[in-house]
């Protein structure tokens, strides 16, 4: 398979796009049709609307009291994605790539899911729009998440089961990249998270920040001044890099992103290039792509989008992995303190916070991106913490 390589979307070395000629074609219209749209006050008007009438937009950022106390250092915020419809960050990207898609003249959307949370946030937003949605979906996946099956066939949307090669993301990966090179002047790729090849991972970051263009409103508005850190935790990226934009270019803000320890893409990833597109990887000694695990699904990829590894290398954005006790311990202390259940992928980020904080000053602000809430995760850890 011969690559076309694109010199934009490049991160330092990181980004860019690996891919052969006719999907090549389709993301040069997709980056023009894109950027010919993201500064559109018309289109930024309507993005606006449904965040609010649609996701429930703006979220609150909560001050944690009972645990800022418990903990007796920093002061702890919580910017409450967990409170969008459908219970995580996914939708906000959801929404702005389905405007987009309509824009472009699309009917149809597809996308690919690993345990179904996008899948669902996807067909979600499609049953809104009237949009026609097929879901690709490993095999293995699809009787593993047969709940996540039913609901995206609730809300409309067809879901393929892939067979091929070990019946994974992976495999599910490359059949929506199939249609997509075959189809694409009347279908949309809706991709998840911050990574893939170019523009991708530049189309999740605008609209995934919107949180920290809230966060930092409300911060300043609540304590008049900026946060000391800034903590979200990294599967693909793209709550973290939506928590992180607005405070990259604030020096005094510390990034701080948080991975699952059998997942440290970030902590222990070389380069490489993976699905399209070169960034830090988890590899085995032959150079393949490393099975990750983790107990949060939404955490468990082996690559990592451009952007985390350009901040990682350049330093400015720090990334640390906590333990499955550790994220435990966090769902349940959150849970406690703040009648605040968290998805498993959000406790990761409030494990970390539970170290940090008690080493910082009282006077000290952190705020923790709660990407969603743990309703999903209750039936989970509950066997987890019985066993
Ligand atoms: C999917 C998901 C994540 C991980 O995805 P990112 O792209 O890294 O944000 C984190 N938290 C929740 C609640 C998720 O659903």
């Amino acid at each position: 398979m011969s690559v076309v390589q694109s010199r934009r979307g490049y991160f330092g070395e990181f980004g860019g796009s690996f891919v052969p000629p006719a999907l090549q074609e389709a993301l040069d219209y997709l980056e023009e049709q894109f950027l010919k749209y993201k500064d559109d006050p018309v289109f930024n008007q309507e993005f606006k609307f449904y965040l609010k009438e649609y996701v429930g937009r703006e979220n609150p950022l909560t001050f944690a009291a009972r645990l800022t106390e418990r903990l007796g250092g920093a002061k702890i915020y919580l910017k409450r994605e967990d409170l969008n419809h459908t219970g995580s960050h996914k939708i906000n990207n959801v929404i702005g790539q389905i405007l987009l898609a309509k824009r472009m003249g699309a009917k149809r959307v597809i996308a690919e899911t690993g345990a179904g949370q996008h899948g669902v946030a996807t067909a979600t937003a499609c049953a809104m729009f009237g949009m026609d949605c097929t879901i690709y979906m490993g095999e293995e996946d699809t009787r593993r998440q047969a709940l996540n099956v039913f609901r995206m066939e609730l809300l409309g949307a067809k879901v393929v089961s892939v067979s091929k090669g070990q019946g994974r993301l992976k495999d599910a990966v490359d059949e929506a990249l199939n249609d997509y090179a075959q189809n694409y002047e009347h279908t949309f790729y809706l991709l998840g998270s911050a990574v893939g090849p170019h523009p991708y991972p530049s189309i999740v970051k605008h609209f995934q920040s919107v949180i920290s263009e809230e966060s930092k409103r409300q911060i300043l508005e609540k304590e008049g001044r900026l946060p000391d850190a800034v903590i979200a935790c990294v599967g693909g990226g793209s709550n973290a890099i939506g928590a992180f934009a607005h405070y990259i270019d604030e020096p005094s803000v510390r990034l701080i992103g948080v991975e699952p320890e059998k997942a440290a893409t970030l902590t222990k990833g070389v380069p490489a290039v993976i699905h399209g597109f070169k960034c830090l990887v988890l590899l085995d000694e032959e150079g393949n792509p490393q099975p990750t695990y983790s107990i949060a699904a939404g955490l468990d990829y082996p690559g990592i989008g451009p952007e985390h590894s350009y901040l990682k290398v350049s330093e400015r954005a720090e990334y640390y992995t906590v333990t499955n006790e550790e994220v435990l311990e966090a769902f349940q202390l959150l849970s406690k303190t703040e009648g605040i259940i968290p998805a498993l992928e959000s406790a990761h980020t409030v494990a970390y916070a539970l170290k940090l904080a008690p080493t910082l000053d009282r006077d000290q602000i952190i705020i923790v991106n709660l990407s969603g809430r743990g309703d999903k995760d209750v039936e989970q850890v509950f066997h987890m913490l019985n066993e």
